[in-house]
């Protein structure tokens, strides 16, 4: 017998992780493939960060700590939270998980009943539907598109709302766009969060990776009746360069923070002790490292976008953070390229692959079937030479 759940079957790989494997495979076997596929920082995780894994190896604390992370680290969170975002947590209300994915992972598990709706905007982040559907959710997608600047208002959301409305889920800055919420917008979707007694779940992975443009906020900042409603996910891997640390973390309302508490009891325990002790030193250490990385990925940023619009074809919207750029590309659409029928974005990136030996994942995985997503969080040499080989295989 071969049997699989319904609910196993629903779900579809993640395209970001699948792209980024296959492009690892063939690097490995000695193709030169420029990958502009996965988020992942290029840069290697700071010096003090690994010494402070290196202590927690030689001293031993290689153990079980507690399922919802270290105190310290809980405490350095809180801290964080308290400094640069100005808000009051206590370590009980701080989960501690194996990467932000596992932390919105818990936060959908606690709040979804069967059919219960969250609101979240395409493009969407690869992972936020399949998620929402594992927790017995449904995902209510409101389209965005580069003439709102990828962002959701408050009209838009009330457009898609129903009995069923648990939560709206936002993500700024935002992966795949890059697109930020200006404070003055997350107000007035926090009115209406609270006028209709929704969560809000706030992805700010990449609240450290702004370039200036829009001033980076958490709506749980701003006021005490949003906080309630707020649950913010963040995590270590992009501003920190730890992807594969597997630190990420939630923070709540006490009650939600006990149910996901002992959810994660039972699922995965506690993320690896080596990798908190190295968490603390992230957060509280030198922030410098950070501050470098930024720099650099808003100088990549502007220089792809400006070889982006000079392709024919090609149109872009400057991303105001995070490290994508979404260009259009849908101009390509029904055209042949190279012997290949250009259909729509799949076709499109794979001919990028096959012909270039560029790697770029398509925007039907994020629910914008006319967009390509480029992640620049790759060298500057490498961008350029991508860059030139797109040209060549487009300008074909
Ligand atoms: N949210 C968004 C929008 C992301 O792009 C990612 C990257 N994978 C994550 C959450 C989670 O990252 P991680 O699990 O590495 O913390
Ligand atoms: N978030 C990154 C991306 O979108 C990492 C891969 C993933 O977890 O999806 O590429």
């Amino acid at each position: 017998m071969e049997f699989v759940s319904a609910k196993a079957r629903a779900i579809s790989p993640s395209p970001t992780l699948t792209i980024d494997a296959k492009t690892k495979q063939l690097i490995s076997q000695g193709v030169d493939v420029v990958n502009f596929s996965v988020g992942e920082p290029d840069f290697d995780t700071p010096d003090h960060i690994k010494a402070a894994a290196i202590e927690a190896i030689n001293k031993g604390f290689t153990k079980y700590t507690p399922a919802v992370g270290t105190l310290d680290l809980r405490e350095a969170i809180c801290q964080k939270l308290k400094k640069e975002n100005h808000l009051d947590y206590k370590p009980g209300q701080i989960i501690v998980s194996n990467g932000g994915k596992h932390s919105l992972y818990n936060v959908y598990q606690v709040i979804c009943d069967p059919g219960d709706e969250v609101i979240l905007q395409a493009p969407y982040w690869v992972s936020y539907p399949e998620m929402i559907k594992l927790a017995g959710g449904v995902p209510v997608v409101v389209e965005t598109s580069a003439g709102d600047g990828f962002k959701m208002t408050p009209e838009m959301i009330k457009a898609k709302l129903s009995k069923k409305t648990r939560a709206i889920n936002l993500n700024s800055p935002s992966n795949p766009t890059g697109a930020m919420y200006s404070p003055k917008e997350l107000e007035a979707i926090a009115k209406l969060a609270v006028d209709y007694d929704l969560y809000i779940i706030s992805d700010e992975i990449y609240e450290k990776l702004t370039y200036g443009e829009v001033e980076q906020v958490s709506v749980a900042s701003l006021g005490p009746e949003i906080k309630k409603r707020t649950i913010i996910v963040n995590g270590l891997s992009k501003a920190y360069s730890m992807t594969g640390w597997r630190i990420g973390y939630t923070a709540s309302e006490q009650y939600l923070a006990d149910v996901m508490a002992a959810l994660q009891s039972h699922s995965t325990s506690n993320p690896a002790s080596i990798s908190q002790k190295a968490g603390v030193q992230a957060l509280l250490g030198t922030q410098e490292p950070v501050e470098e990385m930024r720099v650099e990925f808003k100088k990549r940023r502007d220089y792809i976008v400006q070889r982006l619009r000079a392709i024919t074809g090609v149109s872009v919207l400057v991303p105001e953070g995070a490290f994508y750029v979404f260009p259009n590309v849908s101009a390509f659409y029904g055209k042949t390229i190279l012997g290949k029928k250009i259909l729509g974005s799949d076709q499109l990136c794979e001919l990028l692959l096959l012909e270039g030996q560029v790697a770029v994942v398509p925007g039907s995985g994020f629910g914008a079937g006319n967009y390509a997503r480029f992640s620049y969080a790759t060298s500057m040499e490498r961008i350029k030479t991508g860059l030139d080989r797109i040209e060549a295989v487009l300008g074909r």
